[in-house]
């Protein structure tokens, strides 16, 4: 394995990371095959940014007395209100949640404290104006945190954050396909996957600017959704004509300035080892430049699978369904058994979305929720 510093900090982390939320409502031997993968591998960053009590508490487990090998990498006003994934700045809610941390990884200190998704200005405002921050560098003050970071899809948002000079480390989503969406490109044409290739104009300013000024103020970057989701791997998501691979992708992430390691987030011992197979590529291997060259769309409008649009007044999983939705438009007329039973399975249906519109003002990724909903439920209803 390799590690970079991460920023000022006096901590390393390993360049390939684990992001654990596809370990969310999943039995305990899932936990326990992939981490235990990941320490084999000398992975040392976790992050962890599900709120519940179960995922936690099997992380935590599998870790089995290894908590001081890894660096985790926790978010403050990451909640689970009413059964469902949902974000806060109320210091009480996220002082429970934090301590809850503690108490179920039994350690006195989270590593990487990071303010949760500040992306729009009533964000900022939650987090920088009210006693939220205060809250948060008194952890630090106390130790319970080693370093404050922040978590941002946002590059404008992203780079207003790190001129604050508070935070040591940025979560950001990096990959080719959000840095190369024309900064000027209609969001609602990308909405509508009306993109095409004279969109991609190389990459995005915004992200170039972040980039840049995270690198010259030694403000270190953990990347999340490296992968889009795995939408980059496949043929039929691909917005280039090719698909990337796992290896090209993380080679792709990690040569953007400043970036000190890619969160991968794996749901098998499998998935593990091939991303730290990225180690024993060759540099032929790693060259994405062929296939960015090609692009033909945008994953801008696409879901990622990322759970920030809930809570859903009613009840609905997004991610849950949409993963559904898009293994099922894969090939209509063979929609795999298994992915009907787990829609039947499903505590709430797409046909109970009543179009409030509340989750597509907090997708950071554009997707059309309510016609997302509309299109499984012609497909599984
Ligand atoms: S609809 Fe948007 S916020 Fe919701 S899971 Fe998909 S990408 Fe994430
Ligand atoms: S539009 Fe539908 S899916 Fe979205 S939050 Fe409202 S009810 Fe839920």
């Amino acid at each position: 394995m390799l590690y970079r510093p991460i920023g000022k900090t006096g901590m390393s982390a390993s360049i390939i990371g684990l992001g654990t939320e596809h370990l969310d409502n999943r039995p305990y031997a899932v936990a326990e095959e992939v981490i235990d993968a990941a320490l084999e591998c000398d992975i040392n960053i976790f992050d962890v940014f599900m709120p519940g009590t179960p995922v936690r508490e099997n992380i935590a487990r599998a870790l089995k007395g290894r908590r001081d090998q890894v660096l985790i990498q926790g978010h403050v006003g990451s909640v689970d209100l009413r059964e469902q994934y949902d974000r806060t700045r109320d210091v009480d809610i996220c002082r429970k949640y934090f301590e809850d941390l503690l108490r179920i990884f039994k350690t006195d200190y989270i590593d990487l404290g990071m303010m949760f998704f500040i992306d729009t200005e009533e964000d900022y405002q939650g987090v920088f104006e009210t006693e939220y921050i205060d809250y948060v560098l008194k952890l630090k003050e106390d130790g319970k945190i080693r370093a404050i970071g922040a978590s941002s899809h946002n590059p404008r948002m992203a780079a207003r954050i790190v001129e604050t000079g508070v935070i040591e480390l940025l979560m950001f989503s990096t990959n080719a396909a959000f840095d190369m969406l024309s900064y000027d490109a209609d969001i609602g044409d990308a909405m509508a996957g009306k993109l095409d290739g004279t969109h991609f104009d190389g990459m995005d300013p915004d992200r170039t600017y972040l980039y840049r000024l995270c690198e010259s103020r030694g403000i270190a970057i953990t990347t999340m959704k490296t992968l889009g989701a795995g939408k980059l791997l496949t043929p039929e998501f691909s917005p280039f004509e090719k698909p990337l691979t796992v290896g090209q992708c993380i080679h792709y992430a990690l040569t953007r300035p400043a970036v000190v390691s890619t969160l991968i987030g794996c749901s098998t011992r499998e998935q593990v080892l091939e991303a730290a197979g990225y180690l024993n590529l060759t540099d032929e291997e790693r060259d994405y430049g062929e296939v960015i060259r090609t692009p033909k769309g945008s994953l801008s409008g696409q879901c990622v699978y990322c759970n920030h649009c809930l809570p859903c007044p009613s009840g609905i999983d997004i991610a849950a369904i949409t993963r559904m939705l898009d293994i099922a438009l894969l090939d209509t007329k063979n929609i795999p058994l298994e992915t009907r039973d787990r829609y039947d399975a499903s505590l709430h249906k797409a046909s109970e979305c009543t179009e409030c519109g509340s989750c597509e003002a907090k997708c950071p990724f554009s997707v059309q929720v309510i016609e997302n909903m509309h299109k499984a439920v012609s497909l599984f209803e």
